[in-house]
């Protein structure tokens, strides 16, 4: 009875009480909302452990990524009372005065509507470019987060509110409104009814301290750019996206060995041979223009002259492209004349999979792609709220 895999990830031989189920596409690109066969039963526990905290947070956490997906999430948000958007990191925050504990960062993010939140944090050095720090720690030890609202309008303010809670509530942050609250008649309202704790002495001097620097209006900040954030993100995607699509056959190829080698780098600082632009050296390509969509993640599977090759790029930017194997692999999955494209929309929760002539097609207006339809109707709502939001400051 054999019941051994081979491990997609680090090419090893595992027994079968060590696989576990991967998705090929990690949650913050939308992949639990992807097609099934997307879903990875051959990783090992130890590489599935490992490479969401090395390898697929060090792409999530980047500030380029991070900025990015809540930019996409922007074109997308049609209310007030949408889930909330992503916050944007602007960088360490260097407050002079500030108690930032030892083995702690004060973090600046900004809101939507420009709400200012201060986030003093566990910092884990090895993760020093991490937006947020290490995702793990902060969801288990305490932190606190200051939240600066603006109350130019009900909008704004509770899109602001929205947006906090949606970054804080799954960290183990203690929430500190930094504003009065009234309602219509004038009348105080407790905080705790917005989801806040009452500030002790000490937080409530971080508070005031924290203040002054903002209406002083200059914040410092520091940001910690890791300019290889990618390299490994690169290799896994090329594994996981080329063997749900093209099964067994990806991994005969030596295209495979390398993208191995490129997640699970070699101690003796042996590279990977695969082919591939990385994101900060891809640039302002006009391929990913043409093979990405506004506020969308989009993953694009194309036969470019002897290979088959992916392009991910988000709302349009940050694109990368590598290599997945010969254009000789046969796939049930991809059309080899029209390829593949499969947008994903995390902030709606959905995804669109076509093929790559049927996404120029709607894009060129020649032929509507009738789920396209539906996501381009949001994009035109999201812009008028997103008018409205900027007609409402004072
Ligand atoms: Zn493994």
């Amino acid at each position: 009875m054999s019941s051994a895999f081979t491990c997609l990830y680090c090419g090893k031989e595992k027994q079968q009480s060590e696989s576990s189920l991967e998705h090929a596409i990690p949650q913050f690109m939308g992949g639990e909302y992807a097609p099934k066969i997307f879903q990875l039963p051959n990783v090992c526990k130890t590489c599935n452990n490992n490479l969401g905290l090395w390898v697929d947070a060090s792409y999530a956490k980047s500030w380029f990524i991070t900025n990015y997906l809540a930019e996409a999430a922007r074109l997308l948000c049609t209310k007030s009372d949408d889930p909330g958007l992503p916050l944007r990191c602007m960088g360490r925050a260097q407050i002079p005065n500030l108690n930032v504990p030892d083995g702690h960062a004060a973090e600046h993010w900004i809101g939507p509507s420009g709400e200012t939140v201060t986030w003093i944090r566990p910092h884990d050095e090895r993760m020093d470019s991490y937006t947020g720090g290490n995702p793990i720690d902060t969801k288990k030890k305490p932190s606190v987060a200051y939240f600066f609202p603006v109350s130019e309008s009900p909008e704004k303010h509770a899109l602001g509110l929205r947006s906090f809670h949606r970054a804080l509530d799954k960290r183990k942050a203690r929430k500190i409104l930094c504003a009065e609250l009234r309602d219509t008649n004038g009348a105080a309202v407790n905080p705790k009814i917005w989801g806040f704790d009452s500030p002790t002495p000490d937080e409530e001097t971080d508070r005031d301290v924290i203040r002054a620097a903002i209406h002083a209006g200059n914040i410092p900040v520091q940001l910690s750019v890791n300019t290889k954030f990618d390299q490994r993100f690169m290799c896994k995607l090329a594994l996981g996206i080329g063997y749900s699509l093209f099964g067994e056959e990806c991994l005969s190829h030596t295209t495979a060995a390398e993208a191995r080698k490129g997640v699970w780098p070699a101690s003796d600082g042996t590279k990977s041979a695969i082919r591939g632009t990385s994101t900060l050296f891809a640039g302002d390509t006009p391929f990913a223009k043409v093979a990405g969509y506004p506020g969308a993640v989009a993953i694009i599977v194309m036969k470019t002259g002897p290979s088959w090759s992916m392009c991910v790029s988000i709302d349009e930017k940050l694109p990368f492209i590598i290599e997945l194997g010969p254009g000789s692999m046969a796939s049930q999955h991809v059309n080899p004349e029209e390829g593949y494209a499969l947008l994903l929309f995390p902030y709606l929760e959905n995804c669109v999979e076509l093929t790559m002539a049927a996404l120029i097609a709607h894009r060129l207006e020649v032929m509507k792609h009738p789920a396209l339809e539906q996501i381009d109707a949001i994009r035109g709502a999201a812009a008028q709220f997103d008018a409205q939001l900027l007609a409402t400051s004072s």
